[in-house]
C-alpha cells in the first residue's frame, strides 16, 4: 500500500487531486451521516471514472472534486434520496444543494431556492450545524 501523505515519496499530481476529491466529498458525506460502506463505494467508483477523465485532460485537475460530488449527489439520489439536504431554508420543502460551477474550481454548494452559497465542497460539515464558527 502506498502512502501519499508521506513526505519523502514524490506524489503524483493527479494521485494528490483524486485522493484530496476523495476526502472532500468524503468528509460532506460523514457531514449527513451518510457515509455508509456503499456510499464509499460511490466515491470509489467516481474517483476510477474521473482518474480517467483527467488523465485525458490534465488541465480539468481543479474541476475533479466538483465532478466526484456531482457523481455522488447523482448515485445517492438513486439509491438514498436527495443530498445533501439544504441546511438553510428552515421551512418548506426538503431540497438538496446543487454544486456550482458544475465543471470548473473552487466548487462549493449552492441553494437555489434561497440563492445563497452554502460551503465549499468539502466544508459541509461546518454549515450543517457540526461546527460552530460563532
Ligand atoms: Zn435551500
Amino acid at each position: 500500500m502506498d502512502d501519499p501523505l508521506t513526505p519523502s515519496s514524490p506524489v503524483d499530481p493527479l494521485e494528490r487531486t483524486l485522493h484530496t476529491a476523495r476526502a472532500l466529498v468524503l468528509a460532506d458525506l460523514a457531514s449527513g451521516e451518510v457515509a455508509a460502506a456503499d456510499v464509499v463505494s460511490m466515491v470509489e467508483d467516481s474517483v476510477v471514472q474521473r482518474r480517467w477523465w483527467v488523465e485525458q485532460w490534465p488541465e480539468g485537475a481543479a474541476y475533479v472534486a466538483g465532478l466526484v460530488a456531482q457523481d455522488v449527489q447523482d448515485a445517492l439520489l438513486e439509491s438514498h434520496g436527495r443530498w445533501p439536504l439544504c441546511p438553510v431554508c428552515g421551512s418548506g420543502d426538503p431540497h438538496a444543494l446543487e454544486v456550482e460551477p458544475e465543471l470548473g474550481p473552487d466548487p462549493h454548494w449552492v441553494c437555489h431556492k434561497a440563492g445563497v452559497k452554502v460551503a465549499s465542497v468539502g466544508s459541509l460539515r461546518a454549515a450543517t450545524g457540526g461546527a460552530s464558527t460563532s
